[in-house]
């Protein structure tokens, strides 16, 4: 399966130069930016160079760190709480299978529920342009009553501040959530290990490409709905078939080659991505390669990636296609140990090839 990597171990001279690649490309990335750029929300290496070299030295803690969906709060009862926070700035507003008000409420609840959480109650915060329309802020709102009542879950508390007209592009939300984790249960890249399933629990890409297509400008019209759901009860489905899952990260900005990049950075092993098994509609893939678009960096808004035990994976699968959310889950790739830290997707014709972070920003403001 990884021709590329037992080349070039073959090769003493070959790897030696492999080697010194692979440590340039693995250094963390700097910073060298004097104004901030639309890749700085792509959750990428800019991101990433962001969170380095402002957010992290200044706030660090142990638990920011840690870098995880949510952060996991030990409360002196010893119960442990799933806190998360998220802001939408999707352009446009509303879009084929959803709006920003579904994503504020699907994306928080999900980053919660990647961390094994039961959501308790979220937050709202909008920052409205003067001069929005006030039919539109209670379409919006409806929007995220509707997708709140839907999951059960309630919004407790909240905030609207407005600026100056131009001083913003009509509104954007910030919505945070908590979740109380079940004792006993525990997601973390450490418990990755060699020969575990890698699944999505459904197709890839459709999020991304059905909002690209929506702001108009391409002059390309394809049947692509967002995924835009949330995933708690998916999760909960997931645990109960397959108990010893080691991880889950919902495959939002970035899609599903920067969350595994994710993975294999907090776990250093490989993950082996199998591109004949990538589960893609039609005209998702279509859209793509009209727009030389990696389908793996296209964003979701209702998939995760999960590790789970190999021998935990047929389990897995189908308690997530007996879910109406999980229909089209499938393993795409395997967990290797060498070379560590990597990526690795095995073509539809047979060859390799390395997926790095995502670079810049192919799709702005998606979510
Ligand atoms: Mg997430």
């Amino acid at each position: 399966m990884t021709d590329l990597v037992q080349n070039l171990a073959a090769s003493g001279r070959e790897a030696a130069v492999f080697e010194r690649i692979e440590a340039f490309r693995r250094r963390r990335p700097r910073l060298l930016d004097e104004v901030v750029t639309l890749a700085h929300g792509a959750g990428g290496k800019a991101s990433a160079a962001l969170l380095d070299a402002v957010f992290m030295p200044a706030f660090s803690n142990e638990l920011l760190r840690m870098s995880t969906d949510a952060a996991v709060l030990t409360l002196p009862s010893g119960e442990r709480l799933a806190f998360s926070t998220d802001s939408f700035v999707v352009k446009p507003l509303r879009f084929p299978g959803g709006s920003a008000g579904h994503l504020a409420v699907h994306g928080t609840i999900n980053d919660l529920a990647m961390m094994g959480g039961r959501p308790l109650a979220l937050s709202a915060a909008f920052v409205l342009e003067e001069g929005f329309p006030i039919d539109s802020l209670r379409e919006i709102v409806a929007d995220m009553a509707d997708a709140a009542a839907a999951a059960g879950i309630d919004i407790v508390t909240g905030d609207t501040k407005v600026v100056e007209h131009g001083a913003a592009d009509g509104m954007y939300i910030s919505t945070s959530g908590v979740a109380a984790i079940p004792a006993g249960r525990q997601l973390s890249a450490a418990k990755v290990a060699e020969g575990d399933a890698v699944i999505s629990s459904g197709t890839i890409g459709d999020h991304g490409t059905a909002v690209m297509l929506a702001r108009g400008d391409l002059a390309l019209e394809a049947d692509i709905v967002s995924d835009t759901a949330p995933l708690h009860e998916l999760m909960e489905c997931l645990l109960a078939a397959a108990p010893s899952t080691r991880w889950l990260r919902d495959a939002t900005r970035g899609g599903v080659g920067t969350v595994c990049n994710e993975l294999v950075r907090d776990c250093n092993l490989t993950v082996v991505l199998d591109e004949a098994a990538l589960p893609v509609r039609p005209p998702v893939a279509a859209a793509c390669e009209l727009l030389g678009i990696d389908l793996l960096y296209v964003a979701n808004e209702g998939k995760f990636v999960a590790v789970v035990p190999a021998g935990e994976a047929a389990d897995a699968l189908g308690a997530l296609r007996d879910h109406p959310l999980g229909r089209g889950a499938v393993q795409i790739g395997e967990i290797r140990a060498e070379p560590p830290g990597l990526v690795v997707l095995v073509t539809a014709f047979g060859g390799t090839r390395i997926v790095d972070m995502l670079v810049g920003d192919p799709l702005p403001r998606i979510c």
